[in-house]
């Protein structure tokens, strides 16, 4: 079942989504050559309480930090560490807010220096392509027509989008229903209603969809070592339309046999 949040209950949500969005600012900011991952996770987390708040994915089934960091062929949930941000990397920067009981979560990629055509390009159909699965997240639409946006965009671009990892409903848990794959057909699945509120999450592959998980049993990386990017953003379905509730950290406005994996 999908629960539905109030207005009041929407707001408390946006209340911690302006963290997370000043957090990824942040670290948009302070990730240049030179820095740790680590440094990164160490700022985000004292930004994070400073404001209130608590980094919902540390302790998160065992998840050791307040970030993931996934760089270049990472796809998601890479742990900070000792990874030195270099020129041309693009970095994936995840991360989620607990405050006051409610859950916020949102995702954006850096490009540290000039990282190169394919880069950029990854990178903007990725944005490109949650702007218009966000714009899906009308009353009376279909969740298949939220995922389908995405892949129709993707794939339309010459890329994959990751298909053993999914968005996902969010509020009073960082994980709640639906799942929200980056793939699908329009028209199916359940009827889109005022008051749900989904973390929709592409991540996208220059090469083939298919991902591998680290050593560490947390990091996803690409099959075939290609680039890979990912944006997020925690979205209301109001009467009025979708409302991004993680906006203030994005300068740009603009499988599911793998679910232990759901992030
Ligand atoms: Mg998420």
């Amino acid at each position: 079942m999908i629960n539905r949040k109030s207005q009041a209950q929407i707001e408390k949500i946006g209340r911690a989504g302006v963290i997370v969005g000043g957090c990824l600012q942040m670290m948009k900011v302070m990730c240049r050559p030179g820095v740790t991952t680590a440094e990164l996770d160490q700022a985000a987390e004292k930004f994070i309480r400073e404001h209130g708040g608590i980094p919902t994915f540390k302790g998160y089934r065992g998840f050791p930090a307040s970030i993931c960091a996934s760089p270049n062929t990472m796809v998601v949930h890479g742990i900070p560490g000792d990874y030195l941000v270099a020129e041309g990397d693009i970095m994936s920067l995840d991360v989620g807010v607990t405050l006051k009981g409610w859950v916020a979560d949102a995702a954006l990629t850096v490009e540290v220096g000039d990282a190169g055509k394919l880069a950029k390009r990854l990178m903007e159909v990725t944005e490109a392509s949650l702007a218009r699965a966000v714009a899906k997240c009308r009353v009376g639409n279909r969740l298949g027509d939220v995922s389908h946006a995405v892949q129709e965009y993707v794939e339309a671009n010459g890329f994959a989008v990751v298909r053993s990892l999914v968005g996902h409903g969010i509020g009073r848990e960082m994980h709640e229903e639906p799942q929200i794959p980056n793939y699908g057909n329009p028209g199916t699945g359940p009827e889109l209603k005022e008051g749900m509120v989904f973390a929709i999450e592409p991540m996208v592959n220059a090469g083939t969809h298919k991902v591998i998980v680290g050593d560490d049993h947390w990091a996803i990386s690409t099959a075939d070592g290609s680039l890979s990017a990912h944006y997020e953003h925690t979205v209301a379905i109001t009467a009025s339309g979708p409302r991004i509730l993680t906006a203030a950290g994005t300068e740009e406005q603009k499988g599911l046999d793998a679910a232990p994996l759901l992030w």
